[in-house]
């Protein structure tokens, strides 16, 4: 059974025109290519006919309201469901590769909810960063506690035990300790109290220095000021697309957020 029929989506051939105010061509050295990306479940269509990128050294953003379809495109990108459409990273089509095969390639996803798992200590969550390694070294359990001191006295405490903002730290360093050649990641801020967040940010900020990454976010403000452009997704298409500046305008976002072009003016 494919990937595709497992997860009960069936790729999606779009039927309809793209809607995006503008699309940029792909950057010269884009590690992340996706062109016409489609998932739907069952009679449902999630994403339609989505082509971003990511280059090397630039984090980007892909915002929009509930249900736009962000996390359907990451879990896309990651191999975690079937889709149509094309994803390629560094140069080699991801098609029917699966998701632990596309992580040892270095795409690494930091699923929303963290994911951290319950039973195993601190020390344990992250070592299981390892696992896609695949033979890459850089960053190391050292760097991690650099990166968010706080983990240092949990080290050996159960995952169950810990806040949502020390989970969104040890999903973050497990995913440092794959040493990522890009990272994917779902709502980072989600659930937690605004100084965590804060923390958070600081933290990717720094991550964003050595690898490129695909930030999904409902709070826009943090990701925008993390990223350099970004993607504004609306029931599933691309609904307008610029760099973090003209994002920042409250009136063309809202604008795309509601599905209407005349909303800014
Ligand atoms: P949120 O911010 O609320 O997570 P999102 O932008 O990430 O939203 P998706 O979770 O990708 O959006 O959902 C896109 C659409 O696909 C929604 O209509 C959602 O109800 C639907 N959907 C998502 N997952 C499934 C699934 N497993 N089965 C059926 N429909 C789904």
């Amino acid at each position: 059974m494919s990937a595709v029929e497992a997860e009960g989506c069936l790729p999606y051939e779009p039927d309809a025109r793209p809607t995006q105010t503008r699309l940029d061509s792909a950057p010269a050295a884009a590690m992340l290519v996706v062109r016409g990306l489609s998932v739907r479940y069952g009679t449902t269509r999630a994403v339609l006919d989505l082509s971003l990128d990511v280059a090397a050294g630039e984090a980007v953003a892909l915002l929009g309201p509930n249900g736009a379809g962000k996390t359907s495109t990451l879990h896309a990108i990651s191999g975690l469901i079937g889709h149509g459409g094309t994803v390629a990273f560094d140069g080699r089509d991801l098609t029917g590769h699966a998701p632990e095969a596309i992580a040892r390639l270095g795409l690494i996803h930091v699923p929303e909810g963290r994911r951290v798992f319950p039973t195993l200590t601190v020390r344990e969550n992250l070592a299981m960063g390892r696992i896609a390694a695949a033979g890459r070294t850089g960053w190391t359990e050292a760097d991690v506690l650099d990166l968010f001191p706080a983990l240092g006295p949990l080290l050996g405490r159960a995952g169950y035990a810990l806040s949502g903002g020390e989970q969104q730290m040890v999903a973050l360093g497990r995913a440092l300790l794959s040493v990522p050649r890009l990272l994917v990641l779902d709502e980072p801020s989600l659930g937690l109290a605004p100084a965590v967040v804060r923390t958070v940010y600081d933290a990717l900020a720094r991550i964003a220095a050595d690898v490129p990454m695909l930030v999904v976010e409902q709070n826009t403000a943090e990701a925008l000021r993390l990223c350099v452009r970004g993607h504004v997704l609306a029931a599933g298409r691309l609904a307008l697309t610029g760099t973090a500046a003209e994002l920042g305008d409250r009136d063309s976002l809202l604008a795309s957020y509601l599905g209407r072009r005349d909303a800014a003016a």
